[in-house]
């Protein structure tokens, strides 16, 4: 393992957080974990883990021990036959990916960037798009926890029920998330075109634009009238010539709106003026057809910061619509398009799509001041819609705005309470966010017999 000397400065992937823990250790294997979990609670120091940090907030934060995975990485198993695959929890999305490929495997849905760790993306709720796909979070079908008092806990549907499910989506509370096993199907293409229209058009037809490809997303700036739109649908059909140089374009984009950033820093007004009246994309119009998590994700080298909400997908078109009014009226924009996707319910008590379909609103803007004005402005639209924040984004929520938000949060302070009761796992931020860990004044037993809200359909979209 490698130890970090005291004080070494962390930051997060965006640069707009950052914290001085006392320790930071690099553990490779499960036994330095344990042992680094277990000499901290011995000495009372709090253990926050933390994966690629690319969590645009101060989740991973901490003055004690900060537990880098980065270097606990790797594929242990693959069973294509049962359709799994075990990874160490600090392997990266992309390094997944391009193993199960190698098999001929593939995980069935991905979000757009490959270099966050598996187990910091299944904590934070991490999805992509798709009415048939839930979170990353709901593919995990077993996994191992090392809790506060150094024990490593195997769980799954059938041990530890309770606990499995909280685990899938805890934010790092409940404790390291040491290896994990998932769900994979064999591998894919998709056929990915693009085309515009009127956004009126789009949320006026919802729920059937929703539901027409396998994967759907819709990218909007908020003064245009024409939205977007790009539908992937699983094919048969082989690569097409030009899906290397297609990959690229939205990558093109991202590094144009970052320069537009820059340029408008001063005055988020002179945004429209600086992209141009009629700001012209370079994604093509052209169909093209790829291997699957060549499609789902794509490079993002420039750094900014972003804020999205889960909503009820019935409210998302409103939501849509009174954020395009309070951006109207402030004039204020950012150069990147507000990014739209679907997804179906989870069952995971913390997980932002707990027990309904749900329509995801992402704005994405640079990291000046005035940008960040914007994000402030449209949380509220967000929330009033009945929004759940993105637990790895930006977001001012706290504990007493999201626990009436989650139906079976008592459960998942309950089963905290239970693993960490001195709070090892706990920082400022996760008092900000989950309250302080209470210790359950009577033992807790954590039912395995209790169960999710009957009327929580996990997959329910498809
Ligand atoms: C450019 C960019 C694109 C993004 N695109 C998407 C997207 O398409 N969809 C989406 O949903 N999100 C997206 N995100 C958000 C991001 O993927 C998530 O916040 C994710 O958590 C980041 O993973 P990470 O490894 O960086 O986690 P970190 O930020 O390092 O950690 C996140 C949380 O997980 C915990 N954690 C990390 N490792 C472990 C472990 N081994 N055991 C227990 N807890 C652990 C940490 O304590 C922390 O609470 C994007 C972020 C960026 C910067």
């Amino acid at each position: 393992m490698s130890t970090g000397q005291p004080g070494p400065r962390w930051r997060n992937w965006s640069g707009t957080v950052g914290c001085r823990p006392a320790q930071l250790l690099a553990p490779t294997t499960e036994d330095e974990v344990v042992a680094a979990v277990r000499a901290a609670g011995e000495r009372g120091s709090p253990v926050r883990p933390v994966g690629s940090g690319h969590s645009f907030n101060a989740l991973a934060c901490t003055d004690g021990l900060l537990l880098d995975l980065s270097r606990y990485r790797g594929v242990l198993a693959v069973d294509a036959a049962a359709g799994e695959v075990t990874v160490l929890g600090g392997t990266t999305l992309g390094e997944l990916a391009e193993a199960l490929d190698r098999r001929g495997l593939a995980l069935a849905n991905l979000g757009t960037l490959a270099e966050q760790s598996v187990a910091g993306a299944i904590s934070t709720g991490n999805h992509g798009s798709g009415l048939a796909h839930a979170p990353l979070s709901a593919q995990v079908v077993r996994l191992r926890l090392v809790t506060a008092d150094g024990r490593v806990r195997t769980l799954d549907a059938d041990r530890e029920p309770e606990v499995f499910r909280c685990a899938r989506t805890a934010l790092g509370t409940l404790g390291v998330l040491s290896t994990v096993t998932l769900r994979c199907v064999p591998q894919f293409n998709l056929r990915v075109s693009y085309r515009t229209e009127p956004l009126d058009t789009v949320l006026d037809g919802f729920a059937d634009w929703a539901a027409e490809a396998d994967h759907v997303a819709f990218s909007w700036l908020p003064w245009q009238e024409r939205a977007g739109l790009r539908a992937l649908r699983v094919t048969a059909a082989p690569r097409t010539r030009d899906a290397v140089r297609r990959r690229y374009a939205t990558t093109i984009d991202e590094v144009r709106c970052g320069l537009i950033g820059l340029a408008g820093r001063a005055d988020t007004r002179a945004v429209p003026w600086l992209k141009g009246r009629r700001w012209r994309s370079t994604r093509p119009a052209v169909e093209y057809v790829d291997a699957s998590h060549r499609v789902f994700t794509f490079p993002q080298p420039v750094r900014f910061l972003a804020l999205e909400h889960a909503l009820p997908l019935e409210a998302t078109p409103d939501a849509l619509r009174a954020l395009r009014r309070t951006l109207r009226r402030a004039g204020a924009y950012s150069p990147y398009s507000v990014l739209v996707r679907v997804g179906a319910g989870d069952d995971s008590p913390l997980s932002p799509a707990y027990g309904r379909r749900t329509g995801y609103v992402n704005l994405t803007v640079p990291r000046t001041a005035g940008q960040v004005e914007l994000l402030r402005a449209i949380e509220p639209v967000l929330r009033d819609h009945g929004g759940r924040p993105h637990w790895g984004k930006a977001h001012t929520a706290t504990a007493e705005v999201l626990a009436p938000r989650y139906r079976e949060w008592a459960l998942f302070q309950r089963v905290r309470a239970t693993l960490d009761p001195d709070g090892v796992f706990a920082s400022d931020y996760t008092d900000r966010v989950l309250g302080p860990v209470r210790p359950a004044r009577a033992p807790t037993v954590v039912s395995a017999q209790a169960g999710p809200d009957p009327a929580v359909a996990v997959g329910d979209g498809g």
